[in-house]
């Protein structure tokens, strides 16, 4: 990246602000203009050019005459052709841009990439739970899953319930979450698309955030039964015992735990006790009455509760953490300053030995051919284009392409398209090979760098990236966002120092600060690895303290009924 600051002072007449362009690549002929409030016609820009029109800051400016169907370049690849010609000095907006096609997934470059030299990073810890599965939570939490949304309304409730009676009982409990989700009844369940979001709830229920606890509520008579949600297998489990047979008991056993006495035996006895699960069906006919639900799923959370609550933090190496990384709310700043901040970060990390996963398929779709060349080997490259193939026909099959990613908010911030915006987004991922790729909704089963394919979409990239076991995100927004999750810590970085200062309490870090010329893009990096390790030891986020908590949205490609 090239920053130009003007080292000419203004006239002491005018309060004129020293004009700030950034440019990506020496090959480019746009820059961006950094100053807060844009720039006015008539300022002279570093290299003698002079405005011909006011430019909105992270907009871009001509930096030589462009030829009408000339390329426009900016990270050094072409982001549009010119509608009619530009001449030097002029605003380049996406009315004047035509975006170039996709790049044909045929013939893509296969691990083709050098290996970047890979020296390890050791020493560097965080206080993190450890879990019986081996994995890591940053935070203590009890989470209820849900086969249905007809039960939300009842575990609302109760949820509310635990907060006010239970959770003070048992203070080294972070909180309790309830993973709700529009899905299991009133959808073609057999469709083979269907796996997507009935994988997304299974694996949801897994996050290291949870403590190998997996609580159960059903209504009962829905499509997505418990032994469809969870089959034997899918969880490593520990026998609850609070699955007793006395109507008045709270909890019923899942159908396939209801064969082996109700004791602490492991069941399967080849399955490894390293999680407990427990079950409330609310049309059991125990059930009498909404208090009597109430109760159960107060009781059943409780015998959770309780073991939740021996847990302590313990010190635990920074290859513990799974970082899930996402941007929104983008401006032309985000692919200049928080983007590339988090892909310095994100080498740190993978050189950590962590897992790392990036996504938003249709803002890394531009960059096909770059990801492909990166992966470790060519089956993983295979499954990058699979990944690819697959959303083209999704888009296409709703008479869209990826050109329907773009929001009015991001053009107003200076983004003419996706290309542009893919090119700045995929920088989050930074520079490491990609050791394997996800389907929506599958588990990361490997370390290192991994492409998790999933919607832009912030809450469904989220949510997926938490059924892929991220216990930890990161979230650059330029135009700003609130976003929080409740299930995971949720650090967000700004990429304009406007930004920062106006939301000062919700933005965790602000890599404006680069464009200021302020701080190098390496040490802002730096800051969030060492924020990172902070905030996954218990240091609380902006969005954590004011509890906010954007819904889950599960991926459903196949139809309703
Ligand atoms: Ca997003």
């Amino acid at each position: 990246m090239q920053e130009a600051h003007s080292p000419a002072p203004p006239p002491a007449s005018t309060p004129a602000p020293t004009p700030v362009l950034v440019r990506m690549r020496a090959e480019d002929n746009v820059a961006i203009v950094g100053n807060d409030g844009g720039l006015p016609a008539g300022t002279a820009l570093p290299g003698g050019l002079v405005l011909r029109e006011r430019v909105p800051q992270a907009h871009k400016v001509a930096l030589v005459d462009i030829p009408e169907g000339g390329a426009v370049t900016r990270y050094g690849v072409t982001i549009g052709h010119a509608l009619r010609a530009l001449t030097a000095g002029s605003w380049v907006h996406e009315r004047l841009l035509r975006m170039p096609p996709a790049r044909d997934l045929k013939d893509l470059p296969l691990a083709t990439a050098p290996r970047p030299a890979m020296v390890p990073l050791d020493g560097h810890t965080f206080q993190g739970y450890r879990n019986p599965d081996g994995s890591v939570g940053t935070r203590n939490l009890l989470a209820v899953t849900t086969t249905v949304q007809c039960v939300a309304g009842v575990l609302d409730v109760a949820v509310e319930r635990i907060r006010r009676d239970l959770l003070p009982k048992y203070p080294h409990v972070d909180g309790v979450v309830a993973l709700e989700h529009a899905y299991g009844c009133g959808v073609a369940i057999d469709a083979p698309e269907a796996v997507i979001p009935i994988r997304t709830v299974r694996h949801l229920a897994r996050n290291p955030n949870f403590g190998g606890e997996v609580m159960v509520l059903s209504l009962g008579c829905e499509k997505l039964q418990p032994e469809r949600l969870l089959p034997p297998g899918s969880l490593p489990l520990r026998v609850e015992t609070v699955h007793a047979a006395p109507a008045s008991t709270p909890g019923t056993a899942l159908p396939i735990l209801s064969t082996p006495a109700p004791d602490s035996a492991p069941f399967p006895a080849t399955e490894p006790a390293d999680a407990a699960w427990s079950h409330v069906r609310l049309q059991d006919e125990h059930h009498v009455g909404f208090a009597s639900m109430i109760d159960d799923i107060l009781a059943t959370a409780e015998t959770h509760l309780k073991r939740l609550n021996t847990r302590r933090r313990e010190t635990v190496p920074a290859s513990e953490l799974v970082l899930g990384v996402q941007c929104g709310g983008s401006d032309a700043f985000s692919g200049v300053t928080a983007n590339p901040a988090v892909g310095v970060c994100a080498d740190l990390l993978v050189r950590a030995g962590a897992t790392v996963m990036f996504s938003e398929t249709t803002e890394v779709r531009d960059a096909v051919e770059t990801l492909t060349a990166r992966c470790a080997s060519p089956e993983v490259a295979q499954k990058m284009v699979a990944e690819m193939a697959w959303y083209d026909a999704y888009l296409a099959r709703g008479e869209v392409d990826r050109s329907a990613n773009t929001t009015p908010g991001n053009k107003a911030g200076g983004l003419s398209n996706i290309v542009e915006k893919a090119m700045g987004s995929v920088v989050k991922s930074g520079s490491m090979p990609i050791a394997a790729v996800l389907s929506p909704g599958e588990r990361a089963a490997t370390r290192g760098l991994i492409y998790a394919a999933t919607p832009a979409s912030d809450f469904i990239c989220g949510t997926l990236q938490l059924a892929a076991g991220m216990n930890l995100h990161v979230f650059t927004t330029g135009r700003g966002t609130p976003y929080g999750l409740a299930e995971c810590p949720v650090v967000k970085v700004a990429t304009r120092s406007d930004l920062a200062r106006r939301w000062h309490d919700l933005m965790d870090l602000n890599a404006g600060a680069v464009a200021d010329g302020d701080c190098s893009v390496e040490v802002m990096g730096w800051r969030l690895f060492h924020l990172l390790l902070d905030v996954a030891s218990g240091r609380r986020t902006w969005a954590e303290q004011h509890r906010l908590h954007n819904a889950l949205v599960l991926f459903n490609p196949a139809p309703v009924t």
